[in-house]
């Protein structure tokens, strides 16, 4: 497994490489957090790894300086993007599409129910 620093995302595992936003070293805990959640992930894409994602037990005791961490560092929004650009792939966030979709379906039945 080999570790990459960015400059855009916070952290995501692409195969057995994992990206971490290279602020996250000026923040050891939530570094260290995310890390292991990242490892915890298969090197594809399952069923585990939205359980992952949705239970996320790593985090666990630093989500203030998560939470924190994301809503002041923009370069790391685009890991709040259904799709985004990372060395050359368009890649896909399996977890964050579906939340986006469910709250597209939603938008457009509030628009159907006003008639907008
Ligand atoms: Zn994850």
């Amino acid at each position: 497994m080999k570790i990459e620093y960015t400059n855009f995302g916070l952290a995501s595992r692409v195969g057995n490489i994992i990206y971490l936003n290279k602020r996250l070293l000026k923040h050891p805990e939530l570094h260290d957090a995310l890390l292991r959640h990242e490892k915890a992930h298969t090197s594809g894409f399952s069923w585990q790894d939205i359980k992952i994602d949705i239970i996320n037990p790593h985090l666990k005791g630093v989500k203030l300086k998560y939470w924190a961490f994301l809503l002041s560092t923009p370069q790391s929004w685009v890991e709040v993007m259904p799709i985004y650009y990372k060395d050359g792939n368009l890649l896909l966030n399996p977890l964050i599409s579906l939340i986006w979709a469910f709250l597209i379906t939603l938008a457009g039945i509030a628009g159907l129910i006003l008639k907008i």
